[in-house]
């Protein structure tokens, strides 16, 4: 038996009995669009993360292009965002038809480097895009002050990081609007897509309300460019069963993390990811010094153990944002993580035999060379 990277039935094994009864009531109520499900669902999520506001959306990633666009992001602006990221990050930007302006990692993170986005601010930008990568809470505090000076807005990428704090705040709180993906593979994961953007003012979850169908704001009458960008009901009721358990999954993410760090922290060769407060590791991800880490992939791979490599191109050198111009060697720091990092199985559902084998088959690794 292989240790993967994911396993969803086992998983939800335990809430099989209470997704049946959602389905049941769905399918018995039929209002399949919209609706009381879609309605209980925003208002649970909406207090599970003190939240004034939490509309439901198709996908992450339309949730970060209704969150930009209901901010007033558009052409002509500058959105700053990391260059280390999932490419919907960056996309959403030209979604809405402004500009990404990419900014390098610090030399030993995974997420943005506050400073250096800071510095990157200009009388064009609109929005900050920084990202809880892999579930770790990007610091925010300083990003916050500077946009406020500057008359920018933070947008927060909490695709990977649902339930994530900062202090005694939920990531997806801080900012003028918080991106939350429900893919199944996330730490709120759905039974499809689906999404999530909250907000702490009633003008923009109004915007976003509209954008999401089509810019409707009353019987008939439509004002801006949305899209057909609703979650479903089913998938509402479904994510208010799965919500019930999200505490339980974050708090085996946590544990599973802690066991890896505590034996793998003294290796030679590899950099470990902290163990900060309020991180929920979506991802666990280490950094494979000297070259290995192809190598390491492949070591565990024939012991049975599946890995991913989540990013191997920096996204200022992906093709989709070419027109920019940027080339090799200009973001050395996300370019050196692009080569280094190696996410190992964490999903809630591992067994301690299943962490022993991945543990056993990289203490292995490094003791055989
Ligand atoms: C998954 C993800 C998204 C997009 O979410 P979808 O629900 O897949 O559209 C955006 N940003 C990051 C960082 C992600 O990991």
């Amino acid at each position: 038996m292989r240790v993967t990277m994911l396993d969803l039935p086992r998983q939800l094994a335990a809430l099989a009995p209470a997704l049946r009864v959602a389905f049941e009531r769905v399918l018995a109520d039929g209002r399949f669009v919209g609706g009381p499900e879609v309605a209980r669902f925003e208002q649970r999520v909406a207090a599970r993360l003190s939240v004034p506001h939490a509309l439901g959306v198709s996908s992450g990633s339309d949730a970060l292009v209704v969150a930009l666009s209901a901010l007033g992001v558009g052409a002509g602006h500058e959105v700053i965002t990391s260059a280390y990221s999932f490419v919907a990050t960056a996309e959403s930007i030209l979604r809405v038809g402004a500009r990404p302006v990419f900014v390098d990692l610090p030399p030993d993170g995974f997420n943005l480097d506050a400073a250096a986005a800071i510095a990157a601010l200009t009388s064009r930008t609109r929005a900050l895009l920084p990202v809880h990568l892999f579930g770790e809470p990007c610091a925010l505090r300083a990003l916050l002050d500077a946009a406020e000076r500057a008359g920018a807005v933070v947008v927060e990428d909490c695709a990977q990081a649902f339930g994530a704090t900062l202090g005694a705040r939920a990531v997806g709180t801080l900012g003028a609007a918080g991106a939350f993906s429900f893919f199944p593979a996330k730490v709120l994961g759905g039974f499809g897509d689906g999404g999530l953007v909250t907000t702490a003012d009633l003008p923009t979850a109004t915007r976003v309300r509209a954008l999401r169908q089509h810019g409707r704001t009353g019987p008939d009458r439509y004002e801006a460019v949305g899209g057909n960008y609703r979650l479903d009901a089913l998938q509402a009721a479904l994510l208010d069963v799965a919500l019930e358990h999200v505490g339980g999954f974050i708090a085996a993410r946590r544990q599973c993390a802690g066991e890896y760090l505590r034996a793998l922290a003294e290796l030679p060769g590899l950099v470990v990811p902290p163990l900060t407060e309020g991180h929920v590791f979506g991802c666990f991800t280490l950094r494979v010094l000297d070259g290995r880490r192809d190598a390491l992939a492949r070591h565990l791979s024939e012991r049975g153990v599946e890995t991913a490599v989540y990013y191997a191109t920096p996204l200022p050198l992906q093709p989709l944002f070419a027109a920019l111009g940027h080339r090799a060697g200009e973001f050395p720091n996300a370019e050196r993580a692009a080569g280094e990092a190696l996410s190992l199985p964490v999903h809630p559902a591992l067994t301690a035999s299943e962490r022993g084998r991945v543990l056993d088959a990289v203490l292995e690794f490094f003791r055989s060379r």
